[in-house]
């Protein structure tokens, strides 16, 4: 476990040994951000300044220096813009940084130094080393045999390392078969979005639904006004040449200097922006979680002072609920139903939402004749799949819920009025209007699902619990929250 109290993100220079397309680098200042939303802001900045700027050293004493004026342990990632083992004196700085503190790095790993560096710096020390796999620059240059050859020297000296490309357009058709390549070469390739324009569209707001599959990214996370963030309380990026640091890389207020002082703030900050590229609380879910408990969040509380914070922090992360919805259905009344509805009840048990869908779907068309409560579990069953579904996709999330409400809602048709099933439906109800934002159907249904005897019935109980004390927080009624959240507790077993 790495313990740190802060990390600064270095963009030390724009240099870099490779020439990619899609690079951030390449991308130049063309409207003022004011006017821009969403994604295309962050495309049309020029994050980093112009290329190939001379690569300067690390001036190590005063690094120093400011790190121990700060006190504390701090992660200090050399990432961006450009490629750090460029600097002259890369791994002798990491060397003297990494006696008492963290260091972590975003590389081609292309470059000579980085076997230096995985011979040199002790891997404990190193809190990430994201390995980018530009594909494309690397087949040009004839230099995809070293990438792999470097990737498995850091493995082999216990690095904590990952391979990730970036998800650009062009490369929709090939990924399976670059995923293959890789991972016959024991790397898992993963992709990240892309964040620019491609073809006079941009990027990531562009992807289609069955693109964003392809690439097996999600963009919703994205997505950050008025969430907190502790950028800037204990994460700062140091953009600029002159080693000034800001809370992040679009909030440009001054809050301290690489070799000066580093000032951070007291209190997190709701992020004003539509669209994050790199939104720090998540990159770094560890620092977060103890800036949420240090700080307070947003308000302090008298009782359950750490489940709320950690409900709060969920909710401000997500601003969604995460109820491992449904599981239940697979378990429901198994003696009662054919077999067909048992396998996709395994099916569902397994995560193979689609196959389970085509199940009940096939089993539906040919049996028309069913009684009414093995067409509700039917339906129940239906719905549970299409939940599940909505909580990967994203640009068709709304369009499940909607199906999976009507399916519920049939359900609700078929059964008597004292049927226990009635429970999963306000259930899956309550989380599905919780979702589509319609905060009084969601309260109305999680309540009338507390009206049956529920004692039995455990995991809805602890879903509807959750439900709505997700439901008080957000809706600023924290005492109810709080009340619901620990009942929640008391029933998990
Ligand atoms: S390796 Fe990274 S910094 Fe270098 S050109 Fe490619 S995307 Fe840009
Ligand atoms: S989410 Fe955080 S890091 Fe991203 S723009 Fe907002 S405040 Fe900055």
């Amino acid at each position: 476990m790495h313990n740190y109290d802060a990390w600064l993100h270095w963009t030390f220079n724009n240099s870099c040994n490779l020439n990619c397309s899609y690079c951030f680098s390449h991308i130049k200042l063309q409207e003022k951000p004011g006017r821009l939303k969403g994604p295309a802001l962050f495309s049309r900045i020029n994050l980093f300044g112009r290329r190939n700027k001379r690569s300067c050293v690390i001036d190590i004493p005063a690094l120093k220096n400011t790190l121990a004026r700060a006190g504390g342990v701090f992660n200090i990632s050399f990432t961006g813009g450009g490629e750090p083992f460029l600097i002259p004196n890369v791994v002798q700085a990491c060397l003297e940084i990494t006696r008492k503190h963290y260091v972590g790095f975003n590389t081609n790993l292309v470059c000579k130094k980085v076997r230096e560096f995985a011979c040199k710096v002790n891997p404990e020390k190193v809190v990430f080393f994201h390995a980018s796999l530009h594909i494309k620059e690397l087949e040009r240059l004839g230099l995809t045999g070293q990438y792999i050859d470097n990737f498995y020297l850091f493995r082999k000296h216990g690095f904590n390392i990952d391979a990730s490309e970036v998800g650009y357009p062009p490369l929709l058709d090939e990924a399976d078969r670059y995923r293959s390549f890789f991972k016959e070469n024991g790397i898992e390739l993963r992709f990240d979005p892309f964040f620019g324009e491609y073809e006079g569209r941009q990027y990531p707001g562009s992807y289609t639904q069955e693109e964003l599959e392809i690439f097996n990214i999600n963009i919703d996370t994205h997505y950050r006004k008025g969430k907190l963030c502790n950028a800037g309380y204990n994460i700062g990026v140091v953009l600029e040449e002159d080693g000034n640091i800001s809370p992040c890389i679009f909030i440009r207020e001054r809050i301290g200097n690489i070799y000066g002082r580093i000032n951070f703030r007291d209190k997190l900050i709701r992020c004003p922006l539509d669209f994050c590229a790199c939104p720090l609380s998540i990159c770094d879910p560890y620092l977060f979680k103890k800036a949420i408990e240090e700080s307070g969040g947003v308000r302090k509380f008298n009782s359950g002072r750490t489940y709320l914070f950690e409900v709060q922090a969920q909710l401000e992360n997500k601003f969604t609920t995460s109820v491992k919805s449904f599981s239940q259905w697979s378990l429901e009344s198994q003696g009662d139903l054919p077999p067909q509805v048992q396998h996709a009840q395994l099916a569902f048990k397994d995560g193979r939402y689609q196959e389970c869908l085509k199940g009940i779907e096939g089993f539906l068309s040919t049996n028309p004749a069913l009684d009414s409560r093995q067409k509700a579990l039917c339906y129940i069953g239906l719905a549970s799949c299409l939940v599940e579904e909505s909580q990967r996709a994203s640009v068709l999330k709304q369009n499940y819920l909607n199906r999976a409400k009507a399916y519920f809602e049939d359900a609700a048709k078929e059964l008597k009025s004292e049927d226990p099933l009635n429970i999963s439906i306000c259930s899956g109800l309550g989380y599905i209007y919780l979702q589509l934002k319609d905060e009084d159907r969601a309260a109305f249904y999680l309540k009338k699902g507390l009206q049956y005897p529920l004692d039995k019935y455990q995991k809805e109980l602890i879903d509807i619990y959750t439900n709505l004390g997700c439901l008080c927080f957000r809706q600023g009624a924290f005492r109810q929250g709080v009340k619901y959240s620990l009942s929640s507790l008391k029933h998990t077993p």
